[in-house]
């Protein structure tokens, strides 16, 4: 438990800009939900960054650009405004990204468009999220509550 907090916490600082507190803490309660493995693989064997913007924002990446080991930026992009959002909603977008990061999807040999949203979402299931996946009618697995 200690180490999947310090995990968690290691990609709350790799937040670029600003964000809501309700945004962090729904990041971290949802990361924390993880298999620490794979939040280890997330964290550590890639070198993900996470923007969330709500409203307007300039940003530099030069800093976060490459990074040794884990190679080029990716760039997890919410544009919602968390504040306006039932939990569920959260979870659900915040779990469906860090699938992609998971599955390595930013790669372009590895996205295949809507197969890989699904594929998405069984990971997002996967890691115990059904019932907030459910919760979204616009999931793509189609399941309802
Ligand atoms: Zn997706």
């Amino acid at each position: 438990m200690v180490a999947k907090t310090s995990i968690a916490d290691y990609l709350l600082q790799r937040i670029i800009g600003s964000s809501s507190h309700n945004f962090k803490y729904h990041l971290k309660e949802c990361l924390m939900h993880l298999p620490e493995e794979d939040l280890r693989a997330i964290a550590y064997e890639r070198n993900v960054h996470v923007l969330a913007a709500s409203t307007n924002a300039v940003v530099t990446l030069d800093p976060v650009l490459y990074d040794p080991g884990k190679g080029d930026l990716v760039l997890v992009v919410f544009t919602t405004d968390f504040d306006k959002c039932p939990a569920h909603e959260i979870v659900y977008m915040i779990a469906h990204e860090f699938a992609h990061v998971f599955l390595d999807h930013f790669r372009r040999a590895r996205w295949h468009g809507h197969e890989s949203e699904i594929e998405a979402d069984h990971q997002v299931v996967a890691w115990g999220f059904e019932r907030q996946l459910r919760q979204c009618p616009s999931n793509y697995l189609g399941w309802k509550e």
